[in-house]
């Protein structure tokens, strides 16, 4: 009998699925926007996928897992982007979507499951209490509650309220450990941030506290510029204004919105560089005064533009983030991601000097947000794609330029996050997962504890499963 017909026969109700094609597709995530993961891990496949309903089921599978050796990578809407939710070494990909329940409601304070999707989690709590979520990606439509907590990072929202990691942006999680008998654990303060974007190495969450704001009918802006430096430097200014309620702030740089935003682009004019704002009502009226002021011309504004005009039209945080990349791929499969910091001193300076030398790779995109008390630039610009080595030499470069480069092609916590090893995650797994079952691959650190960052990169994954040929 194989490990996954064991498996089958320990859980009894709990669906299982073994369809080579159902299995091979939730194997995969959105890894595929790097071409260096594309080509490395398209075989990568599963053996199982099995979807808990309930904490009580899904201790159940954990523990067979345990019993018989299993891998397991959770999954939520298989958005993420580093392969965060492939499972390299085979096994069982836990399908988190039926646990979903929205467990309350409260003042500024939401319980939820962490298979819900971050829509319809706002769906409801703006239905019912008139609030919504700090922050959600810009995959909000398909992304879960669970999986942004574990593989995401920040997005629409955190110009006003931080990256996800900062405290009080999580309250409290529950967490599944992986052992003989698995327990469940609540977490809050510190140990929170061991298990945000960990990739589910160090526990399954199964149960999620977030604070909620106040929310907005917020107001979609496009403010177009003819120059890409007016436009960077009027979206730092204005990210400035705290007395502007800002949801969201991105600046792209031309070709890219006439050129990629194909449903807008009956707004847009050739060349134009885009500021693009979620604002409240309130803010919208002084925010457009300093905007003219810097040049800038009102190509789109969702509170008056017409029916007809709004037709069909996706929500304007869909040309941000990392959905910049998406409707970019749409048109020219060449082009795919950077991820880097700027130096806080002078953003604007690093923004321009990319743009000066790189300017047939690479289209300026940087989004507005706030950390720890403090404006910054970071930095998501297309990069035209011809080869690895070329990619590090640019990277290279960057980052003598004083920018951080958080490596969007590689498949590791660790190389993705340039740092060594990280002894609080590492301890946390000893205690939750013992065997080194969960999302295994992911975390270096498991493999060498003394693991220190090597920007040269090159890790590969010694126990790599892929599907049969
Ligand atoms: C077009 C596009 C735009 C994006 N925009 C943003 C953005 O604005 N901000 C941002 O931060 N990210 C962004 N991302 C990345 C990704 O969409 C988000 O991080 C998203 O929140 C991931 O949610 P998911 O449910 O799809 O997670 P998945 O991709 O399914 O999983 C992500 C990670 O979490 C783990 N995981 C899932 N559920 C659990 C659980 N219950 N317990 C433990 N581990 C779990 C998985 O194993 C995996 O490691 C974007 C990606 C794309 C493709």
């Amino acid at each position: 009998m194989s490990r996954i017909e064991a498996l089958t026969e320990r859980l009894g109700e709990i669906p299982i699925n073994t369809s080579e094609k159902v299995v091979l597709g939730k194997s995969r995530d959105s890894f595929w926007y790097s071409p260096i993961l594309k080509e490395k891990l398209k075989d990568v496949s599963a053996e199982a996928i099995v979807s808990p309903y309930s904490e009580e089921e899904l201790l159940q599978v954990l523990a067979a897992c345990w019993a018989l050796d299993i891998p397991v990578t959770a999954r939520g809407g298989g958005t993420g982007n580093y392969a965060q939710a492939m499972p390299l070494a085979g096994g069982v990909v836990l399908d988190m979507r039926r646990m979903n329940a929205i467990k309350s409601i409260g003042d500024g304070v939401l319980v939820v499951e962490p298979g819900a999707v971050m829509s319809r989690i706002e769906a409801e709590t703006r239905e019912r209490s008139g609030q919504e979520l700090r922050m959600h990606p810009s995959t909000r439509e398909s992304a879960t509650i669970g999986g942004f907590i574990a593989g995401g990072s920040g997005g629409v929202g955190s110009i006003r309220w931080g990256m996800l990691r900062e405290p009080g942006n999580i309250l409290r999680l529950r967490l599944a450990t992986l052992e003989e008998e698995p327990r469940l654990i609540d977490l809050t303060g510190d140990e929170i941030a061991i298990v945000h974007h960990s990739y589910g190495v160090n526990g399954i969450i199964t149960e999620v506290e977030l604070p909620l704001a106040p929310a907005q009918d917020w107001v979609e802006l496009m403010v177009a510029f003819d120059d890409w430096m007016s436009a960077a430097r009027a979206g730092w200014a204005l990210a400035h204004h705290e007395g502007l309620w800002l949801k969201q702030l991105a600046a792209i740089q031309a070709p890219a919105p006439h050129g990629y935003f194909a449903r807008h682009r009956k707004f847009l004019r050739e060349g134009d560089n885009l500021l693009c704002i979620l604002a409240a009502p309130n803010a919208v009226r002084p925010l457009l005064e300093l905007l003219r002021k810097d040049g800038g011309r009102v190509a789109f504004r969702s509170d008056t533009a017409s029916d007809e005009d709004k037709k069909g039209l996706p929500p304007l945080y869909h040309l941000t983030w990392n959905h910049t990349t998406l409707q970019a791929l749409k048109v020219d499969p060449e082009v795919t991601y950077l991820q880097v910091g700027t130096p806080p001193e002078d953003p604007m300076a690093a923004v321009a000097e990319i743009a000066q030398r790189f300017p047939d790779e690479i289209v300026g995109h940087v989004e507005f947000v706030r950390s720890a008390g403090r404006l910054y630039a970071s930095l998501l610009p297309l990069y035209r794609y011809s080869s690895e080595a070329r990619l590090r030499e640019v990277v290279g470069a960057l980052e003598a330029m004083g920018c951080g480069c958080y490596n969007p092609h590689v498949y590791t916590y660790e190389e993705g996050n340039r740092c060594g090893a990280d002894p609080a995650r590492l301890d946390l797994k000893r205690r939750a997962d013992p065997k080194g079952l969960l999302n295994p691959g992911k975390m270096i650190g498991w493999e060498d504890p003394d693991y220190a960052y090597d920007p040269a990169g090159g890790y590969e994954y010694p126990g790599l499963r892929k599907a049969a040929p």
